[in-house]
């Protein structure tokens, strides 16, 4: 398949076409840690694809599990029938999940995660006997993917503006980012775990008996890598087990090994009542997310009040056996490969090497945390984001780098499976892309 000539097809993201107006960026194949374009060129992979091909592109192990699949079984109703591969990837995932999170409901991506975390929060409630608590807490930077639940929640308010009233009762938490405190700041930086405290002042405004749940991410990723301040996921948690709120934590990007821990939770030590993933699950190969939730949360929201009333929630494609037949592939090499433990071992390597960047040209603040990294550059006064747009269009014309941007910001996650080197390479190319863009 080649380029098409008509450059408005629908199925390039937003940012794709803002950027492609002249030119679209294609990829034809992608090994390891490289796309490769349609005439042979080597692109590195700085993002993971979109912060989820943890494993590498293109992984022999998680083709011939797709493949074998197909041939097998290519479908089954989740309403209808369980198959092994649903069962044996819910079971790998729950023994990985921290604390007693071990019933998972299978979706098909992060957006329908979050949708299902939230109904779930709201039927929980509900078969208490406790319908008041109808409020949902999220967080200013907050990315919670496109549906109407995740727009409501996600706290970028130009994501939501233009869709209605949207979910009612929704508040959210103030970001956790200054620059001013925390520039250039590696892993947890230390100020500012008062602003978890917030949540108080929510809560008094509103009564505890009416807020259903929080959802946070652990590390705010899409808008821009903002890791937590030290001990405030922790007060969180505090607040929540004291008012009886549900804590949410939203590990789509943070899930499976980016910051060096199966998901953030482990990392941080906090156990949260739910999580929610997918991107990594399996390596970004097939559409596939999900909720972690504990069996006390799961029977409330499966089988209603009295385990009478069954509730209604589920997708055509929930645990399709694709999905599941590539998460346990993906599992297996996260496993055997130790992928997570490298992520956390070369943690200070990658901070050196993308901290090294300080001091170039519009450079205002890099960020790093586990395997993820951020480097906000000036805006130039023509458009916010101009400058890195045409970091990543240079990257990937010139320098053979791919990488993502949001707003200034350049945002970094590659693979897990990046070497020292690859690494040194990343960090060389994104010096000569910054000192040319200024
Ligand atoms: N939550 C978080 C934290 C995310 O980063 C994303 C995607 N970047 C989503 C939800 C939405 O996931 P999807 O694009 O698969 O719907």
């Amino acid at each position: 398949l080649s380029a098409p000539n008509d450059l408005e097809a629908w199925w390039l993201p937003f940012t794709a076409n803002r950027a492609f107006k002249q030119k679209p960026r294609m990829v034809a194949r992608a090994k390891g840690m490289y796309y490769y374009t349609p005439d042979g060129r080597e692109v590195i992979d700085g993002a993971a694809g979109l912060w989820c091909c943890n494993a590498g592109h293109n992984r022999d192990e998680i083709t011939a599990a797709i493949q074998a699949q197909a041939a097998e079984l290519d479908y089954s109703p989740a309403f209808q029938f369980g198959h092994a591969g649903g069962f044996a990837l819910a079971s790998r995932i729950a023994q990985l999940a921290p604390g007693d999170l071990d019933h998972v409901f299978f979706c098909n991506s992060g957006s329908e995660a979050v949708d299902t975390a939230l109904k779930i929060a709201l039927a929980y409630w509900n078969v208490q006997g406790q319908g008041s608590r109808t409020r949902l807490i999220g967080r200013e930077r907050g990315y919670h993917g496109v549906g109407f639940g995740g727009i409501s929640v996600g706290g970028i308010v130009k994501n939501r503006q233009f869709f209605g009233t949207l979910l009612a009762g929704v508040d959210h938490l103030p970001h956790t980012y200054n620059r001013a405190e925390q520039a250039f700041s590696r892993g947890e930086p230390e100020w500012g775990a008062h602003l978890a405290d917030e949540l108080e002042r929510i809560v008094a405004l509103h009564d505890a008996s009416t807020i259903a749940a929080v959802i946070v991410e652990p590390m705010a990723g899409s808008t821009g890598v903002l890791p937590p301040p030290k001990g405030y996921l922790q007060r969180l948690r505090q607040i929540c087990d004291k008012y009886g709120i549900l804590l949410i934590f939203d590990e789509v990007i943070s899930g499976f090994g980016r910051l060096g821990t199966t998901f953030a939770a482990e990392r941080y030590g906090v156990v949260p009542d739910m999580i929610t993933f997918a991107k990594g699950v399996n390596s970004g190969t097939v559409p596939m997310g999900g909720v972690l939730v504990r069996k006390s949360i799961h029977d409330a929201f499966m089988k209603g009040p009295d385990h009478v009333i069954e509730l209604f929630h589920g997708y055509t494609y929930s645990g399709h056996p694709l999905a599941c037949a590539a998460g346990l592939a993906a599992q297996d090499i996260y496993r055997d490969e130790k992928l997570f433990e490298r992520a956390k071992t070369l943690e200070p390597v990658w901070a050196d090497a993308i901290h090294g960047l300080k001091g170039l040209p519009n450079v205002l603040d890099i960020r790093t945390i586990g395997l993820v990294g951020a480097i906000d550059l000036a805006s130039r006064p023509d458009a916010v984001g101009a400058r890195a747009y045409e970091a990543m269009d240079r990257g990937f014309q010139e320098e053979g780098l791919m990488i993502r941007v949001t707003g200034d910001t350049i945002a970094l996650s590659p693979p897990l499976i990046v070497t020292e080197d690859q690494i040194g390479e990343i960090a060389d190319k994104l010096a000569r892309i910054i000192r040319k863009v200024a």
